[in-house]
């Protein structure tokens, strides 16, 4: 049995806010994500980052994953989870900045599950977006305000880069709120448990760093018409009849579908 109050405890865990470091220690809530992050899919890989003093990681376990690899970069984290590893010998723990992790060395169909640091949240999916074809699917806990971007079409206000970047790639859903009262320390914001389904891409050869590009000029100047914002790109008449726009819509009111054929242009091709 992990007791993980009884480890905070005895490793005298303080939460780190430079590390992000809001825990989760409710038993049957981790049950509970761990369910979610699991139901329907039987994955030969689990990616857990951050797992901290290994309560989710735990709840992970329970649900008999055949490996889970764990990347932690507080050292006394790692400590503690070692305690973990001593009764689940399919946890590898990673000591190191999940930043600079390489997915790739652990095969392709990776599920990923995090309580997220919130204050890497948004680079962290980034990354992981680049390299969409390694997952499977990623289940995340994001600040509630993220997770809104993360499932917002053209016209909601909460839609912007990062609705286009992973709405491109991904199905979205958001699986659970959680207040902030279930997290030690609370934070200021609520939560949300965020399911991430990669996608048949039915645009392949638009490339990552185009759609950058695009989304970074059309929402660096989100309030400006496209014939303003997209003029550091070179001809917006051009990208707008390419996406079949108005050159009068705001980077808001684009959806995806046109981001993807306004690439298509840029990189000089057709779909
Ligand atoms: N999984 C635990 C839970 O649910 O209670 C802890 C989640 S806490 C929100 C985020 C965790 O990510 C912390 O354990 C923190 O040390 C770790 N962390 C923060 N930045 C990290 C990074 N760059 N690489 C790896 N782990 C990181």
């Amino acid at each position: 049995m992990y007791n993980l109050k009884d480890i905070i405890e005895r490793y005298q865990l303080k939460a780190k806010k430079s590390l992000g470091q809001n825990f989760i220690l409710d038993a049957n809530l981790l049950d509970k994500i761990a369910r979610v992050a699991l139901a329907g899919i039987s994955p030969s890989i689990v990616l857990e980052v951050g797992p901290g003093p290994g309560g989710l990681t735990h709840a992970l376990l329970k649900q008999e994953v055949p490996k889970l690899v764990a990347v932690e970069k507080d050292d006394i984290c790692v400590q503690a989870l070692q305690e973990l590893q001593q009764n689940y010998p399919t946890l590898s723990i990673v000591h190191e900045d999940a930043l600079k992790f390489q997915e790739n060395e652990l095969g392709d169909e990776i599920c990923v599950v995090s309580n997220l640091p919130y204050n890497v949240s948004t680079v962290l999916l980034v990354k992981w977006l680049k390299e969409i074809h390694l997952f499977s699917r990623l289940t995340l806990m994001f600040q509630k305000e993220v997770a809104d971007r993360l499932t917002a079409c053209a016209g909601d206000a909460s839609y912007g880069r990062l609705s286009v970047l992973v709405g491109w790639l991904c199905d979205v859903s958001t699986e659970m709120i959680l207040p902030p009262a279930v997290f030690t320390p609370s934070p200021k914001v609520t939560s949300a448990l965020v399911r991430i389904t990669p996608k048949e891409n039915i645009y392949p050869s638009v490339q990552f760093p185009t759609m950058e590009k695009i989304t970074a000029a059309a929402f660096g100047q989100r309030r400006k018409m496209l014939r303003s914002s997209l003029k550091s790109l070179g001809n917006p008449e051009a990208l707008c009849s390419a996406a079949g726009i108005e050159t009068s819509l705001r980077a808001e009111d684009v959806p995806v579908e046109a981001y993807c054929k306004m690439a298509l242009y840029l990189q000089g091709e057709d779909r």
